[in-house]
């Protein structure tokens, strides 16, 4: 399997209650690298475009009003299958569904404020890393 990069971002509900540096224990430990990350305010016009692929679905509104509410930590995470590893240590949208030891069961407040996000495929990652960095912000 080769080495990817995936992107993550460190959501509003976690950043508020101090939570950046126990998510990126998890992320470590699951042998994923930490290659770029900022401390960002999104921007309703970033959330919008970030989330566009939902604007169509009854929460949309709700989830791009949380993403701006509080900062955010934007990173790209690079190792073997990242992309779907990420979603593994990540877990189920919903905590409730999530498994044990997973970021969403450990730290989630909800399916809406579940603490992270994490690509969904190799097209998608490329397009969302380059929304929030620039190629020399990246250092593997
Ligand atoms: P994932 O983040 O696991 O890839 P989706 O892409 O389906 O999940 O949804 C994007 C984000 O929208 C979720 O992480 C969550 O913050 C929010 N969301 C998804 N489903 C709901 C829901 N039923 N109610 C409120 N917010 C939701
Ligand atoms: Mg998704």
């Amino acid at each position: 399997m080769a080495i990817q990069r995936t992107f993550s971002i460190i959501k509003p509900d976690a950043t508020e209650r101090n939570l950046t540096g126990a998510v990126n224990a998890v992320i470590e430990k699951a042998g994923l690298r930490i290659v770029a990350q900022k401390r960002i305010h999104m921007t309703r016009q970033q959330a919008e475009t970030f989330y566009a692929v939902h604007k169509e679905r009854p929460f949309f509104g709700e989830l791009v009003d949380f993403m701006i509410s509080a900062p955010v930590v934007v990173q790209v995470l690079e190792g073997e299958n990242a992309i779907a590893k990420y979603r593994d240590v990540m877990g189920a949208t919903n905590p409730a569904n999530a498994a044990e030891g997973t970021i969403r069961k450990l730290f989630a407040k909800s399916v809406g404020e579940n603490s992270v996000h994490g690509s969904d495929a190799p097209e998608t990652a490329a397009i969302e890393i380059a929304q929030f960095f620039a190629g020399n912000e990246i250092v593997g």
